[in-house]
């Protein structure tokens, strides 16, 4: 087998979090590989086509600053982001502006296959590079698969869904529409406010974001008609930056697990399908849609929720409800438990009252059982309340970001990241933690 040199830091996974931590550990002096399966980086933000970001500020404080909030400098420099809503093709390409600046070797179209572990340190990665097996050695790894794919090969600890019933959130196929003419969707759900979600803003601003969720009358006729899957419940979009586009997040694709390949198949298949049925009937019966086109599908699936890591903490819905606060913590977040309810199961949105906050302790990145492995963004530790509302960009960023300053830190001093003071790291990642 071919052994391709050796990293300080290894980040399995290009998403938000695998970016964030790359960036972070190469600005620090560390060799960073980021190994990633597809041939472009930005996983669910770019491959799921998710847009907009979560919120994450509190009474004017911005809670994730750092490696997130020079993405969304880059991408508004590209013009690619109206308030917090961007395009995929931004995402990317500002992602690859700051991996390059961080001195980051970045690996695509490379599927991590298998971890090395020799008590309780990671020691190896094999990865499949193009049908040739390539075997990896490293000092620290970051697990930023989302799926917690590297804890899953290297037989550390992990637990999956709901801790009773085992279901996973619902999958979603995001799609982007063009020529909608915005000003004529505002004024029919102006008019017709009681077929919307309450907390619609009504007006249509084109400098602005805007947010449109209902037609639920028009939904229901046609679920009733078999013309549309009956586990769509509304159609949502989210303006983009080009004059008349939209970002869906509207297809629900129940009972499939988003970490099964024969699952995620069905899923594809169902999504496209369900977004056909979507687009035909905005075009033939929603005011403003007359003259749209469906620009693309995402070239995945959106997954919420597959495998968590059990570290050191486990972050609790109750510590997102109390806004819990840590003397370890190493990042901030204001995004409410989010679930999105599987078939026999209600969906929940708690949104935290205006001005709280929770922390995040940098023992929820810490992998239980291993002295040298980290988890970052949507799978670090957590119940599943905890990881519902964690699971945002912004907060997947930060986490992404500490585990890269935590690992920076054992490099530099040949520890364990075990036996790294948390103050340091909060030293490293002081504008996610205080506020400015
Ligand atoms: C439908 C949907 C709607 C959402 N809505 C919003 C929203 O409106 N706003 C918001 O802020 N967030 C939203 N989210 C949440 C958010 O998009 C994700 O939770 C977040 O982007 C996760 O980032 P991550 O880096 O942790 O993981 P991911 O983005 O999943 O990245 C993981 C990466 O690891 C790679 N990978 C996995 N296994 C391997 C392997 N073995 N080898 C190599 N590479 C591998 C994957 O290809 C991927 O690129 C939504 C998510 C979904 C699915």
């Amino acid at each position: 087998m071919t052994v391709l040199s050796e990293y300080d830091v290894i980040v399995v996974g290009a998403g938000i979090a695998g970016i964030s931590a790359a960036v972070k550990a190469g600005r620090s002096g560390c060799s960073v590989l980021l190994i990633e399966q597809y041939g472009f980086v930005g996983g669910m933000s770019t491959a799921g086509m998710v847009s907009p970001f979560m919120k994450h500020d509190v009474n004017g404080d911005v809670l994730v600053r750092g490696v997130f909030a020079e993405i969304e400098t880059e991408m508004r420099k590209q013009h690619g982001m109206i308030d917090n809503g961007f395009y995929a093709h931004s995402f990317r390409s500002a992602s690859y502006h700051l991996l390059q600046e961080a001195g980051c070797t970045v690996l695509l179209h490379c599927v991590v296959a298998d971890a090395a572990m020799k008590n309780g340190t990671m020691e190896s990665v094999t990865v499949f590079a193009a049908g040739a097996e390539i075997l990896i050695k490293g000092k620290v790894f970051i697990d930023a698969s989302g799926d917690a794919q590297l804890l899953f090969l290297g037989d550390l600890p992990w637990v999956k869904g709901d801790e009773k019933s085992g279901l996973l959130q619902a999958l979603t196929l995001f799609f982007r529409m063009g020529n909608i003419d915005l000003d004529k969707v505002a004024a029919y759900a102006a008019h017709n406010k009681a077929d919307f979600f309450e907390w619609m803003d009504f007006t249509f601003d084109p400098t602005r974001i805007m947010s449109v969720a209902g037609y639920f009358a028009a939904v229901n006729k046609a679920i009733r008609e078999h013309r549309l899957a009956p586990d769509v419940q509304y159609i949502f979009f989210t303006t983009l930056p080009g004059s008349g586009e939209g970002s869906f997040n509207t297809s629900n694709i129940l009972n499939l697990d988003g970490s099964s390949s024969q699952d995620l198949t069905r899923a594809e298949l169902a999504g496209r399908n369900q977004v056909h049925q979507i687009v035909t009937l905005l075009k033939n019966e929603i005011p403003g849609f007359e003259d749209s086109y469906l620009i693309e599908t995402a070239p995945q699936v959106g997954v919420r929720e597959t495998r968590r890591a059990v570290g050191e903490y486990v972050v609790t819905g109750e510590d997102i409800t109390h806004g819990a606060k840590f003397d370890d913590a190493i990042a901030r977040g204001c995004y409410g438990i989010d679930i999105h309810g599987q078939k026999g199961e209600s969906s929940i949105m708690e949104h935290l009252a205006e001005g709280m906050y929770y922390e995040i302790p940098m023992r929820a990145l810490l992998v239980k059982n291993s002295d040298n492995v980290l988890a970052a963004g949507r799978c670090i530790s957590s119940t599943r309340e905890g990881h519902s509302a964690l699971r945002i960009q912004p907060t997947s960023s930060a986490t992404g970001e500490a585990c890269g300053a935590l690992a920076a830190a054992a490099v530099a001093s040949g520890r364990s990241v075990r036996d790294v003071d948390y103050g340091e790291v909060q030293d490293r990642v002081r504008y996610n933690i205080s506020k400015r």
